[in-house]
């Protein structure tokens, strides 16, 4: 049987896709054995579609790749993504820090609202089938050598959480078709440094630290685990980090002289601890790094000491070794190059009728929802040039 036309990957931007796009005839092949459960982990479960503000900020937070994505996002903007939405049945909400969210926090809102929107505008689904194959005919796609579609649009994510469904299988065939791939590498996930010296300080974060990889910089949080550093501030900079960059953090977020009053009574250990709000266990690591011994009167602190605490607190310089890999990544770098595809149509120039959507393509965005939002802008912006 042939299909008007087929969306390969039910996670995220096949469901937006289809939610947007009336059809007689449409399929959706899915790998795994239920569709979105990627989606159902976004946000931890409770879903950050998208992000506050103005659309204009949100070019800066997808990497080298930020000014290819911005007419797609002008054209279907966070504003867009939320009437959409609001107007099938999920408010909204904003929280303090800009994220958005459906006002119930459950990601499986989302979903289920995705699902029926898709079903009624006439998608069938079929779960538990990896497309593999994809052979070009004069009049459309074959996919798996059973599957006939005058349309294919591929939405199949790309490596992070394999577990998800998301496993990169989709790559090869679209190699196959002669589109270039760049090189794929886990994004939005914690990096490992050599001699990671805060094994013992799992939990610990700062607010607002000042994080650097490679001259690429970032204010956010960062938090420590038992043997790696995480949090936004570097999931954001771990698509720049390659074994060998070098990491640098500030942890009090700017860059600041230790001014110790010469009245003072507390030994260097509390003062830095009360006047800095440092955590005493890592205040503790600190100055056993420096080599410092915590009960040296704060006043009587020689200046080499204060310098090496200074650098440790404001120039924390590792050596980047890699990254926790795509079982904990959030998102992929890399993916089908972007010079394939029409940015405003997402059909690929080689190959008319292909459309491809999401996070298959070379974009990775911060968190914060801008991935989510890429997804939703490239689907409408396919769905509407695909006319269907
Ligand atoms: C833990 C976690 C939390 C996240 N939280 C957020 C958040 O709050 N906000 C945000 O903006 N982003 C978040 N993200 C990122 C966001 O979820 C993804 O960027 C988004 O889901 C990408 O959508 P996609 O449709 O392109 O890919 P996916 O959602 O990964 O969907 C791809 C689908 O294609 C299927 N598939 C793959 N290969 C094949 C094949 N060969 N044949 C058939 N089907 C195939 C997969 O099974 C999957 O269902 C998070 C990611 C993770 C892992």
């Amino acid at each position: 049987m042939k299909y008007d036309a087929i969306i390969i990957g039910g996670g995220a931007a096949g469901l937006f896709y289809a939610a947007n796009a009336k059809i007689n005839n449409g399929l959706i092949l899915e790998a795994s054995e239920a569709p979105g459960r990627k989606l159902l982990m976004s946000g931890a479960g409770q879903c950050n579609l998208t992000h506050g503000g103005s659309i204009k900020d949100f070019i800066g937070h997808y990497g080298p790749n930020g000014k290819k994505v911005r007419s797609a996002l002008y054209k279907v903007s966070n504003l867009k993504m939320q009437e959409f939405f609001e107007s099938h049945g999920i408010p909204m909400t904003e929280r303090d820090d800009g994220k958005i969210f459906p006002e119930s926090m459950r990601a499986s809102d989302v979903l289920k609202c995705l699902m029926h929107l898709a079903s009624a505008n006439g998608w069938k689904l079929m779960t538990g089938c990896r497309a593999e194959g994809i052979k070009l005919l004069e009049d459309g796609f074959l996919v798996n050598g059973r599957h006939e579609a005058e349309k294919l649009i591929i939405a199949c994510g790309g490596c992070s959480i394999p577990s998800t469904g998301s496993d990169g299988s989709i790559f090869p065939a679209l190699e196959a078709l002669g589109l270039e791939i760049v090189p794929l590498r886990p994004a939005l996930v914690p990096l490992t440094v050599q001699d990671y010296p805060y094994s013992e300080l799992s939990g610990i974060s700062f607010k607002n630290a000042l994080v650097t990889v490679d001259g690429h910089r970032n204010t956010d949080d960062v938090l420590l685990t038992h043997s790696n550093f995480s949090g936004p501030g570097i999931l954001n900079l771990s698509r720049y980090a390659k074994p060998g960059s070098t990491l640098t953090i500030n942890y009090l977020g700017k860059e600041q002289q230790l001014e110790i009053p010469a009245a003072e009574k507390r030994i260097i250990q509390h003062w830095l601890t009360d006047s800095l709000w440092l955590p005493k266990r890592f205040v503790e690591a600190v100055l056993a790094r420096a080599g410092v011994d915590p009960k040296t009167k704060a006043n009587q602190l020689p200046k080499k000491q204060r310098k090496a605490i200074e650098a440790i607190l404001m120039r924390d310089t590792f050596s980047v070794s890699g990254t926790t890999g795509f079982k904990n990544a959030m998102v992929t770098s890399g993916g089908v190059a972007l010079n394939e595809v029409d940015m405003k149509t997402f059909e690929a120039k080689k190959i008319r009728g292909l459309y491809i959507i999401g996070e298959t393509l070379d974009v990775d965005g911060d968190t914060g929802g801008y991935n989510l939002q890429f997804a939703f802008s490239s689907a409408v912006c396919a769905a509407e040039a695909a006319g269907l």
